[in-house]
């Protein structure tokens, strides 16, 4: 007899999502984290207040259809309120593009390493991984990535700027890629970073803009989220643009009333505080290339940043770093014989983790 509900055994392929490691409560004198790509700003003006009131009602449902929100995303991308869809932050909008287009043995195709959810969800969904290496400077390898598209591929994820190796896939040559893909294969732009590319960007025409191409192209969904330059990480909100067609089938395979309430308002008081968030973005992106600066001046080639982190190739010293960041008070995000992710925080914790560099690990 059995002694255990049964689990699908191919679960146990399915690597669990590890989330960066949370320093210790922060106070003076104190630990830092920049494991997570989080923002270091509170919540912008007027967000903690719309939070209070939605707290007033917390034995209603949210709106199911978020009407507001997405209304308020449609004005500013300039399509109609069908094209918006919203998400448990845009992770949960990945899964669900993989719950709405592929069975069973579908492939879906990514960079790697890339973001870590991807094969995770991909696995999940039953749909096989086709994982691409990216170049030695960190970029997608597009034409690899075109290369390896067959007709069980579904799904194309680009991530763009890249997390954890932080470059953009260039304006030219995404154009040259999307060109190539069958229109039956859906491109997933992961713009998680899209404010602070666009802030690091000389000509924004160098800038894919994901909005703009999912109005072009009938296989193009941009994602976008409120928890990097918004700030609203523990929230839980992010959205698609792309046809209507498209988001219908997203809205199909989502869990209902899967943006709270205050989520929604919270996200809705953010979009109203565009100017802060660009100033705040601003201040980050130069914070960012101080910090780059000095890592370079020290030797080290490092693929070129275009979100809130950067990216250290340490290969086999990956740990080692992160421990003796973590001993210097910081938490980094470290992958194991490839590198470390770290994120742009306060100037004082950026300070630790170069000094840590140049101390123990130096070119
Ligand atoms: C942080 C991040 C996301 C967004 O996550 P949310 O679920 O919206 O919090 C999506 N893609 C990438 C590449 C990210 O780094």
């Amino acid at each position: 007899m059995a002694t255990s509900p049964h689990i699908r055994p191919d679960l146990q392929d399915v690597p669990s999502y590890r989330a960066g490691r949370r320093a210790a409560v922060d106070q003076p004198g104190r630990t830092y984290s920049l494991a997570s790509n989080e923002t270091i700003y509170g919540p912008l003006p007027g967000v903690a207040e719309a939070a209070a009131t939605e707290l007033e009602q917390p034995h209603r449902y949210p709106d199911a259809g978020v009407t507001a929100l997405v209304q308020a995303l449609a004005d500013r991308c300039n399509v109609g309120p069908d094209w918006i869809a919203t998400g448990t932050g845009s992770v949960a909008i990945c899964q669900q593009a993989i719950v709405a287009t592929c069975n069973p043995g579908d492939e879906v195709v990514f960079a790697w390493r890339s973001f870590e959810a991807y094969p995770i969800i991909t696995k999940l969904g039953g749909a096989q991984a086709v994982p691409v290496p990216l170049r030695p400077d960190g970029t997608h390898d597009l034409s690899a990535m075109a290369a390896a598209i067959t007709d069980r591929t579904r799904v194309v994820f680009l991530c763009s700027p890249n997390n954890p190796t932080g470059p953009i896939i260039a304006s030219a040559q995404l154009d040259e890629f999307l060109e190539s893909v069958p229109a039956s294969v859906l491109v997933v732009l992961d713009e998680a970073y899209y404010e602070f590319a666009l802030a690091s960007v000389a000509d924004p025409a160098e800038l894919p803009d994901g909005v703009q191409l999912a109005r072009e192209r009938i296989n193009v969904m941009a994602l976008r989220t409120f928890s990097k330059a918004y700030g609203l990480a523990g929230l839980r909100v992010g959205y698609a643009v792309a046809n209507p067609a498209l988001t219908q089938a997203l809205r199909k395979a989502a869990l209902p009333f899967g943006v709270s309430a205050v989520a929604q308002a919270t996200a809705l008081a953010s979009l109203q505080q565009e100017q802060e968030m660009r100033a705040r973005v601003s201040e980050t992106v130069r914070e960012r290339d101080r910090v780059v600066e000095v890592v370079k001046a020290a030797g080290w080639e490092i693929p070129m940043p275009y979100g809130n982190y950067y990216w250290l190739g340490l290969g086999e010293q990956a740990l080692d770093f992160a421990a003796s960041c973590e001993a210097a008070g910081v938490t980094v995000r470290a992958f194991p014989g490839e590198g470390v992710r770290v994120s742009i925080g306060e100037g004082a914790a950026n300070d630790r983790v170069l000094t840590v560099l140049a101390r123990d690990f130096s070119r």
